[in-house]
């Protein structure tokens, strides 16, 4: 892998005064916050100066699909954040996951990836990519053994995401990185559950990163972006493809990613800490079977989440007494928890993932991923924490924990998928 150097003189400064001022040189303006640059396209002085504009990757100064100086300044800001060489907006996290993966297989390629990821990226993985003749091994994250039987002569990329969606398992990320170097194919992970705050990737192998900027990045529930990092040769290749595939982030919503991302570090920090309190008091709660949060000592792979992660973020899953109905019961009764999809924002946010991932995956392909019927996923919000905890308190204490029946069913699968965990 290509060496990665720091691609501003700020890498010695922490990620709060990066947030703030990475971008800052690339403001050619007074003004203190960088105006829109809302337009399709940039006036050339002469015919030379347009062959040079059109020549030149990425310049910022010719076409917004190409780039713009409001994506040039997120890039920047983004790349300086996740200590790597460049970065790449595009118009959403699966804009990124996309084209970072159409950049790197080809017809008869092969792709390692896990049984558990965020749904669209198993769209990708299960609908798009076999239309294109790229077979695909999806292995349990869980057990790097199996993504070392998995790899073949053809296998060109392994894509992972830890912790995954919706139900917090994690990767083994130095020794997956390995075993793909090994054999040469290069690794891709969504890491926007954890964020570079909380997960460092590249540092430990990885080649490239992908989030959706949606979440943590943006923060306040109000655009639609994605991000991609890695060295600046790969990042080109992929900008390649992105600009065929078309996803172009638009320069208000790089703009309000901008905005969103001064605050990124001290809004991480509070969700680390709303969510470790929340998980903890939901543990010992008798309505809950089981709280999956990766800083718990209680979870299966806590271990590894202290080797590899510096804090264990804002998203967390549980399982409710009494299935489905518990589970419907804590959601409808929440007062300050969000029913809405997404996650990483300043407001509490509750799913049924039953119910989300019900599109692709049967109620049993759920359940053999750890997807129950009584499952809820929170992003924990940065409400007052003893706030947060009284809602789900009073809203637990409607959760009807007799359902015999249902519940011994629900137990079974648990155990059988825990056991599972432990091997
Ligand atoms: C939301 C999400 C995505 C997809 O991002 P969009 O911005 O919705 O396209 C990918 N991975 C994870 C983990 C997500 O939460």
């Amino acid at each position: 892998m290509a060496k990665r150097s720091r691609n501003n003189n700020h890498s010695a400064l922490s990620a709060d005064t990066l947030a703030i001022h990475a971008d800052r040189h690339l403001n050619t303006t007074s003004a203190v916050v960088a105006p829109i640059f809302q337009t399709a396209n940039f006036a050339s002085t002469s015919p030379e100066d347009f062959a040079e504009r059109a020549g030149q990757p990425r310049h910022p100064e010719f076409y917004t699909r190409y780039s713009n100086p409001n994506l040039q300044q997120v890039e920047h800001l983004l790349a300086s954040l996740e200590g790597a060489e460049a970065a790449l907006v595009t118009a959403s996290g699966m804009g990124a996951v996309t084209a970072a993966v159409l950049s790197i297989v080809h017809a008869g390629a092969h792709v390692v990836a896990q049984t558990n990821h965020y749904g669209g990226t198993l769209n990708l993985l299960r609908d798009l990519l076999p239309r294109f003749g790229v077979t695909v091994t999806q292995v349990d994250q869980r057990k790097p053994e199996e993504f070392e039987r998995a790899m073949k002569p053809n296998t060109k990329l392994v894509l992972v995401e830890s912790p995954s969606n919706p139900v917090m398992r994690l990767t083994d990320l130095p020794a997956v990185a390995k075993i793909a170097k090994a054999h040469n194919a290069l690794t891709l992970i969504d890491n926007t559950f954890a964020t570079p705050l909380n997960q460092r990737p590249l540092e430990m192998g990885i080649d490239l990163v992908f989030h959706s900027a949606t979440k943590y990045f943006g923060g306040h529930s109000d655009l639609i972006a994605g991000a991609i990092m890695g060295t600046t040769e790969l990042i080109q290749k992929i900008w390649e493809n992105h600009v065929i595939i078309g996803a172009a982030l638009g320069p208000f919503d790089a703009w309000l990613l901008t905005r969103g991302l001064r605050t990124f570090p001290m809004r991480v920090r509070q969700h680390n800490q709303n969510a470790l309190a929340l998980a903890k008091f939901l543990e010992q709660h008798p309505a809950i079977k089981e709280v999956q949060y990766p800083g718990l000592d209680s979870h299966p792979q806590h271990e590894l989440a202290r080797r590899q992660m510096k804090d264990y973020g804002g998203m967390l899953s549980l399982e409710v007494k009494g299935g489905a109905d518990g589970a419907y019961q804590l959601i409808s009764n929440l007062k300050l928890g969000v029913r809405a999809a997404s996650l990483g924002a300043v407001e509490t946010l509750v799913v049924h993932p039953a119910s989300n991932f019900a599109h692709y995956l049967t109620p049993e392909q759920g359940m053999a991923i750890g997807i129950m019927p009584g499952s809820v996923r929170v992003s924990v919000g940065l409400e007052a924490v003893e706030e947060l905890i009284a809602d789900f308190d009073q809203a637990l204490g409607s959760v009807k924990t007799s359902k015999k029946g249902s519940q011994a069913h629900s137990a079974a699968s648990a155990r059988s998928q825990r056991s599972g965990a432990h091997d």
